[in-house]
């Protein structure tokens, strides 16, 4: 079975990882009958930024380090057992930005795909030979940029005089709460789909979409050219998850990017969102009579909370097999 999932960071890392454990299950259970499976990833790049000189993916890194097993479980971004003196040393010369934190461990993976980038490799290429570390391809798990051109999410802000900051200025140090008009992805109109991207859609057999941001991980990934017509064409069932419980975001400031898009923060909403191409959207329980039209709405039966590895693979199931109950349009 082919699996292409569009994924922001830690909604779409715990929910991959979680499928990978459901299909090793569903592979013991069987015998492994069904032969191996294949999981294209496709991530969110829009909250790439530039510091201190070094490219830092957070989404494709959040991605790399759950599913290799280096990710700080509790804090949800960064890696396990990390440090600071670095970034410490930086402060102490009054170096700017200081709002971003960037452990040392973290900060040797933004320097090597500055290196690896600086050579002349794409975006692809340097994302592939890190993923090649973290034990991805051992695990059937192909991890793809969603462009290899350089994209960045930026948020205009409301007040007199509109000015924009990068997402991760408005996301990290303003805690979302800076009102916020509207997103606009500079370079966008100049970027195209990454290798394999479009294909790995139209070729599916099964597309999920994660619990990820809406908005600004998911969002983002359906403005890149060919992407939505791809999600359209495909013969593969569509099926997502939804990131809002009884209207509110698991984690993150997913209600606040729906205000600012003029979209209601409920879960059907969000499927609203993805209405043209969305065949299945699997809800928590609480939302159990969310309607949507064209779309089968299933309520999982647990909570949809990826609390542990098993509950993440009790949802990724549930999702995978409300796709093969629809098959291929
Ligand atoms: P980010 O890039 O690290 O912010 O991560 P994503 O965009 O991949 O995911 C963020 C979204 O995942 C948020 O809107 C959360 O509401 C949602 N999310 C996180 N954990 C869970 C969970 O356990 N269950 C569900 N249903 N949604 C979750
Ligand atoms: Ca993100």
């Amino acid at each position: 079975m082919r699996i292409t999932a569009l994924a922001g960071g830690i909604g779409g890392a715990r929910f991959i990882r979680g499928l990978r454990h459901h299909l090793d299950q569903r592979g013991n259970d069987t015998g492994s009958a069904d032969g191996p499976h294949e999981i294209t990833v496709i991530g969110n790049t829009g909250d790439d930024i530039t510091l201190f000189g070094l490219r830092v993916c957070p989404d494709l890194d959040s991605l790399l380090y759950t599913l290799g097993g280096g990710a700080h479980e509790e804090q949800g971004w960064g890696r396990a057992e990390e440090s600071y003196r670095v970034q410490d040393e930086l402060l102490a010369y009054g170096a700017q930005p200081d709002w971003f934190r960037l452990g040392d461990l973290d900060l040797a993976t933004h320097i090597v795909r500055s290196q690896w980038l600086g050579q002349g490799h794409t975006l692809s290429a340097v994302t592939a030979r890190l993923a090649q570390r973290w034990g991805l391809p051992d695990q059937g798990i192909r991890l793809l940029p969603m462009t290899d051109h350089p994209v960045e999410t930026h948020v205009v802000l409301s007040g007199e005089e509109p000015r924009a900051v990068h997402f991760q200025e408005w996301w990290v140090r303003m805690r979302a709460a800076e009102p916020a008009e509207r997103f606009v992805v500079a370079g966008m109109d100049r970027a195209a789909a990454a290798p394999g991207v479009l294909e790995a859609i139209r070729s599916a057999d099964v597309v999920l979409l994660p619990p990820s941001n809406p908005v600004v991980s998911i969002g983002i990934i359906l403005g890149v050219p060919g992407v939505r017509d791809s999600l359209r064409g495909t013969a593969a069932p569509v099926v997502g998850v939804s990131p809002l419980i009884g209207g509110a975001p698991v984690r993150g400031h997913a209600d606040t990017c729906l205000a600012t898009i003029g979209v209601e923060a409920t879960t059907g909403a969000v499927a609203g969102l993805y209405a043209d191409f969305l065949d299945g959207w699997l809800v928590d329980p609480a939302d159990a009579t969310t309607t949507v039209r064209g779309v089968r709405t299933a309520a999982h039966d647990g909570p949809l909370l990826m609390t542990s590895v098993a509950a993440a693979a009790d949802i990724a199931g549930a999702a995978l097999d409300l796709a093969l109950s629809l098959g291929r349009s």
